[in-house]
């Protein structure tokens, strides 16, 4: 069988399904949050706010919100 190499970037560094873009912890609490608790892809928040069709301040206002409110185990 032929062996590949890793696809180190794919394994190491989760992507936005839609447009490639490296997503940080945020955007996976948020995305889990709002859309699917149990998701394994991911939108980056411009895409999710295209998904939601809402500004992406207000994607930044909801991450802003869940941690400062300190009840979401998502954010922390
Ligand atoms: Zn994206």
């Amino acid at each position: 069988m032929p062996r590949f190499p890793p696809k180190s970037r794919e394994t190491l560094v989760p992507t936005c399904f839609k447009c490639d873009a490296e997503l940080r912890a945020d955007d996976f609490a948020i995305y889990r949050k709002l859309v699917n608790k149990l998701a394994d892809k991911f939108l980056c928040i411009p895409c999710l706010a295209s998904h939601f069709n809402c500004e992406e301040s207000a994607i930044h206002a909801q991450i802003k919100f869940y941690r400062e409110s300190g009840t979401c185990g998502l954010f922390k």
